[in-house]
């Protein structure tokens, strides 16, 4: 399998780069998620010039927005540097289909970041580092997730598969496609987006009604944004018994009132809180190889990431 271009955070890659000479090594990169991706470790501060180790930044709150300074000498700012090298990178590394970055940093934090006062006291957790925030600005569709969130499994589940989907659209369907392309794009995606966002669902439905007009390429860029719009939703119990519901719809006719019967209270025991996603989604995809059709095998929902990394073996609600 190809893997798949992540930008991280190079201490958590256990790289002693941090401030005080040390690192946050995250072993669930390291040791199972580098199985799939391809990563490539970038630290800002570093990058910048600032030392090993170096006087500590952080995010001052001013009048004119959020600055990154020293946390001793303000009149140290580093907030355009920063930016700079968040720009460098978009620039460098467009291959990149996500981003994993380190909580709590000035630079690379995304979320809860807190911003001090000119009297060196706190004054919120509204903050985002300056790294972070650039990139984000540049890529807006980029997967990018704190390593700290991803120790929860709906989060990390919901990361994972953004960024399975995110590479497929890039290899598949790229910036100038054909009308076909995007169509057997999105025959793979209905179900995962319909049990994600079901409003997202139907328009890209709507957006894909007709292309027969010229702008190809906007309908392209629009698609990109519902696809991965979508998936950032949380596809909770009532998302996947939905989209249970829908595929079980195609298999009345093939299977007998025994196995529908047990197809449905195995639906129930999950919609229910009873088990999780994997056991009704085992039982679907049985029943599926006892019939040939091809639009249902071929949907992303089955397995919109290698079946190894047991995401969906934990129940989340
Ligand atoms: S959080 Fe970012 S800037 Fe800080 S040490 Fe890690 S990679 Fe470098």
């Amino acid at each position: 399998m190809t893997k798949i271009p992540v930008g991280v955070s190079e201490c958590l890659l256990g790289e002693p780069v941090r401030y005080n000479g040390g690192h946050k090594h995250f072993r669930y990169l390291t040791r199972v998620l580098s199985d799939y991706l391809e990563l490539y470790p970038a630290c800002p501060e570093v990058a910048i010039g600032l030392g090993v180790p170096r006087d500590p930044i952080h995010l001052l709150a001013t009048d004119k927005g959020t600055r990154v300074v020293g946390a001793k000498d303000h009149g140290f700012d580093v907030t355009e540097p920063l930016a700079a090298e968040a720009e460098r990178v978009a620039d460098t590394l467009p291959q990149l289909c996500g981003y994993i970055l380190m909580q709590k940093s000035p630079s690379c934090g995304v979320y809860n970041i807190k911003r001090y006062r000119s009297n060196g006291y706190p004054q919120d957790n509204d903050g985002r580092g300056a790294f972070a925030a650039r990139l984000m600005e540049r890529m807006p569709l980029l997967p990018v997730e704190e390593a700290g969130r991803l120790n929860d499994p709906a989060l990390r589940e919901n990361f994972i598969t953004r960024v399975f989907a995110y590479h497929d659209f890039q290899q598949s369907v790229g910036d100038n496609p054909k009308a076909r392309v995007l169509i057997d794009f999105w025959s793979r995606y209905k179900y995962l987006v319909m049990a994600h966002h079901p409003e997202s669902y139907r328009a890209i439905g709507r957006l894909l009604a007709d292309l027969s007009g010229p702008d190809l390429r906007g309908i392209t860029a629009e698609l990109k944004a519902l696809l991965m719009t979508a998936l950032s939703k949380h596809a909770g119990r009532k998302g996947h018994t939905n989209t249970l519901m829908h595929l079980r719809g195609y298999l009345r006719e093939q299977l007998d009132s025994d196995e529908r019967e047990e197809l449905g209270d195995v639906i129930e025991a999950y919609r229910s809180g009873e088990v999780p996603l994997v056991v009704p989604m085992t039982l679907l995809k049985h029943y599926l190889r006892k019939v040939d059709f091809p639009y249902l095998e071929q949907q992303r929902y089955w397995a919109p990431y290698p079946d190894k990394l047991g995401l969906r073996n934990v129940s989340v609600d």
